[in-house]
């Protein structure tokens, strides 16, 4: 099957209070087409920095990202942009939704900025109003919507222009337990529906269950050994691996 993203060793170093802190050491990780991989790992364990790396968003100390055949940091900013544009959708914990905009128009706005006419794409607009329950809400502002509503509308936004991609960072943090489970059960039928590969980073080890594979990070190292897949995996065994790992 076709790797959507590769990530080979990667490394990232900050500064913190003047000494160079390690955040991702040699982290490796792969996700392959319509796969849905959740990555585990307790606040501060380097998650928003590995996404923001995998977009292009941070640049590494070492290592490399491969997005489908484009290794993103051997390009130019101007390519990594488009890159970016074509492949991924990203769905924030903080939804940033435009306040002035209703519902339809941040859902279109993606197709915008990448040129294209919104009004060329209205039955990929309607299908994603369906799927994500926001036909009814699509004239409304985003201050009138719930929480999940307005993540809701994130993830159709992130979907508009059909990336074969969604990076996705603690995207229930922000909502009450049962939202966020109808989050990530949402999450699962667009990547069963429309074949999206998803990358979404949690520090809820429930969420991380929704995924086909669970990878465990921790203090910026990601063990391959440790993730599961398949039959083994479920919320009682995703806590049982993060007692096992001291998590
Ligand atoms: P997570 O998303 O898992 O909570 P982050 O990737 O945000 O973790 O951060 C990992 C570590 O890197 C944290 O200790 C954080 O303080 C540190 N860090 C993140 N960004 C910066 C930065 N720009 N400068 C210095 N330290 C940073
Ligand atoms: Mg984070």
């Amino acid at each position: 099957m076709v790797s959507l993203i590769e990530v080979d060793r990667l490394d990232r170093w900050h500064d913190v209070g003047g000494e160079k802190s390690r955040i991702l050491q040699a982290v490796s990780l792969t996700v392959r087409e319509a796969e849905f991989v959740t990555v585990m790992g307790p606040s501060g364990s380097g998650k928003s920095t590995l996404l923001h790396c995998i977009a292009g968003m941070d640049r590494p100390d070492g290592g490399t990202v491969k997005l489908g055949l484009s290794e993103i940091f051997a390009v130019s900013e101007r390519q990594r942009t488009l890159i970016r544009r074509k492949f991924l959708g990203f769905v924030f914990q903080f939804f940033n939704l435009l306040p002035d905009l209703t519902v339809r128009e941040n859902i279109e706005l993606p197709l915008l900025i990448a040129g294209d006419r919104p009004e060329h794409q209205k039955h990929r607009i309607d299908e994603l109003l369906v799927v994500l329950e926001l036909s009814l809400l699509q004239a409304r502002l985003p201050h009138s919507l719930s929480g999940g509503e307005m993540q809701r509308v994130s993830i159709a936004r992130a979907l508009s222009t059909r990336p074969p991609l969604l990076l996705a960072d603690e995207p229930t943090g922000n909502l009450s337990s049962k939202a966020g489970e109808q989050t990530m059960q949402l999450f699962k039928t667009l990547s069963d529906r429309f074949g999206t590969a998803i990358l979404l980073v949690t520090h809820n080890p429930r969420d991380a269950a929704f995924g086909d594979r669970v990878l465990f990070l921790k203090d910026g190292c990601l063990d391959p050994s440790h993730s599961l897949e398949g039959s083994e995996l479920d919320a009682a065994t995703v806590f049982a691996r993060l007692e096992a790992l001291g998590i």
